[in-house]
């Protein structure tokens, strides 16, 4: 493999700077790398070399005028689809949006630019950010790296293998069901979803909208930490952005990187995350980190969370009835795909004949849900106490908060499954976000690190961290330190054990 890609976000833009390497190198070796593996992996959903090596070589030229430039300025970047790029497509996975361009950049995006950043291409996702598979999209699957009979998690399944198989070292998701973290967690690579209102989401196609939340993937907890640095912040085009002036996420991984930064940390573990339904192989190692952490002087609390049991059916009532309203524009005039029944129609059945061409499946069963619940009769019985349940859980959150510094779980219950093994059977997807949902619902942050595999099939496990609201520096404190626990354990960093690295996913 060559050893620019090989390299950590963090490491290639030191290079960067000391002008060891140009971005265009930089660059060219990550779109080498695409054209190598993805024909099998399929992460990327868009790509464009004309444009990132044009991006790349305006950032040399500034930087060979003595410009100074964002710590990261020349690193590539991979982008999910469902934020909107001037330079590329954005389709969100499905057909309905197929070709369609933007007249403007996501604020992440534009940010990332700013920075310097290379957008390097459009990663796949299942479609408008509904599965924990990326089998949704509407382009077709993205395999995960380590197996690829295996899918990689879901919805930014795109992202994860992207950062996980080298073909970018940093990437950009959206998570409003665990769409960052719980495919990190099957993928073995870091992400986090930000406190609500920590990043715009001016620019991301909208799922739902008090849950949806930008935010980093990379390979380890540093680089993820220098791009949430990026990307943070209040924007004037996102009402619901956050003005509150974070501190540096770098800094706080970086200060982590010494494990007996740990001593005297409190890490609750809900009850109601642990029981049942986790695989043998996941429980095994999340119980070893907390061994881990203990050692370094951290004191665990069991913690009691009651309502944590009803955070699944919640969100699928709250989700599909936001979704079902955000898709609503997507109606055969505005945006994209237009179908006209045979020998003309009405605007009804133009609507409806695109609706039904350009949905897929799970979006369809989600908009119906969604309309249902939200219906007359129904509102009270569905929406209403879905909302009650939010609030309960907020408020279970609140009380663990109040005993620990941050809550740790498996980030999913499970490793990644073999492609089609949930075909048919939509609940099996739902269940594995039962770990993630419960940081969405109550808006705080969350972090997913990879901390070793599973003894029964070899796959990566994630542990999932979880701190208050504007805490999200917390995370990456004890993140990173963890991350060097394992590293210690094992002998390399988690990421340098992929197989991408050894050969199997197409060396
Ligand atoms: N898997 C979850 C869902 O299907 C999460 C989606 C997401 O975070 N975008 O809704």
């Amino acid at each position: 493999m060559n050893d620019i890609i090989a390299l950590t976000a963090a490491e290639l833009a030191a290079k960067l700077s000391a002008g060891e390497i140009s971005s265009v190198e930089a660059t060219r070796a990550h779109l080498d790398r695409i054209a190598q593996v993805d024909g099998e992996l399929h992460a990327f959903l868009a790509t464009d070399e004309q444009a990132s090596l044009a991006a790349a070589a305006a950032i040399d030229a500034r930087r060979a005028a003595g410009e100074s430039l964002g710590e990261l300025a020349g690193v590539p970047l991979a982008i999910k689809d469902v934020l909107v790029t001037t330079d590329m497509p954005a389709t969100s996975g499905s057909k309905i949006l197929e070709g369609y361009r933007s007249p403007f950049d996501a604020t992440a995006v534009a940010k990332a630019r700013a920075a310097g950043l290379v957008n390097i291409g459009k990663t796949n996702m299942d479609e408008f950010a509904m599965g924990s598979s990326t089998e949704n999209s509407a382009y077709g699957p993205t395999r995960n790296q380590w197996d690829a009979s295996r899918v990689p998690g879901g919805s930014g399944g795109g992202s994860a293998v992207a950062v996980g198989a080298f073909e970018a070292p940093l990437a950009l998701g959206s998570d409003t069901g665990g769409s960052i973290r719980q495919p990190a967690a099957l993928t073995g690579t870091v992400g986090a979803k930000p406190t609500y209102g920590g990043v715009s989401r001016y620019g991301a196609i909208a799922l739902a909208s008090s849950l949806d939340q930008i935010g980093p993937c990379a390979r380890t907890v540093l680089d993820t930490a220098l791009l949430h640095d990026v990307i943070a912040g209040h924007d004037r085009h996102d009402s619901t952005s956050l003005d509150f002036a974070w501190p540096s996420m770098a800094a706080a991984a970086r200060g982590g990187a010494d494990p007996a930064s740990l001593a005297g940390l409190k890490v609750g573990v809900v009850k109601q995350l642990t029981q049942g339904g986790v695989q043998p192989g996941v429980q095994a190692r999340f119980d070893e980190a907390l061994a881990l952490l203990v050692a370094q002087g951290a004191e665990v609390v069991e913690i009691d969370a009651p309502h944590f049991e009803y955070a699944v059916a919640a969100y699928y009532l709250i989700l599909p009835s936001e979704a079902s309203s955000n898709l609503a524009k997507y109606d055969s005039v505005r945006f994209g795909l237009r179908v006209t029944p045979e020998g003309g129609g009405t605007v009804e059945s133009v609507m409806s004949a695109t609706r039904e061409e350009g949905l897929g499946a799970e979006v369809k069963r989600r908009i119906i849900l969604g309309t249902y619940a939200l219906s007359a009769g129904y509102y009270d019985a569905y929406y209403g106490s879905a909302q009650k349940v939010r609030t309960l859980i907020q408020r279970d959150f609140a009380a663990a908060f109040d005993q620990v510094d941050v809550i740790a779980s498996p980030t999913a219950p499970t490793t990644a499954w073999t492609l089609g093994a949930h075909s048919g059977d939509p609940m099996q997807d739902y269940l594995n976000d039962a770990t993630t949902i419960p940081a969405n619902l109550a808006g705080i942050p969350g972090l997913s690190l990879p901390i070793g595999t599973a003894s029964e099939d070899g796959l990566p496990v994630g542990l999932q961290l979880m701190a208050p609201a504007f805490e999200d520096a917390r995370l990456y404190r004890a993140g990173a330190a963890i991350e060097r626990l394992i590293a210690d354990r094992d002998g390399a960093p988690f990421w340098a054990q992929a197989p991408a690295l050894t050969g199997k996913a197409g060396e």
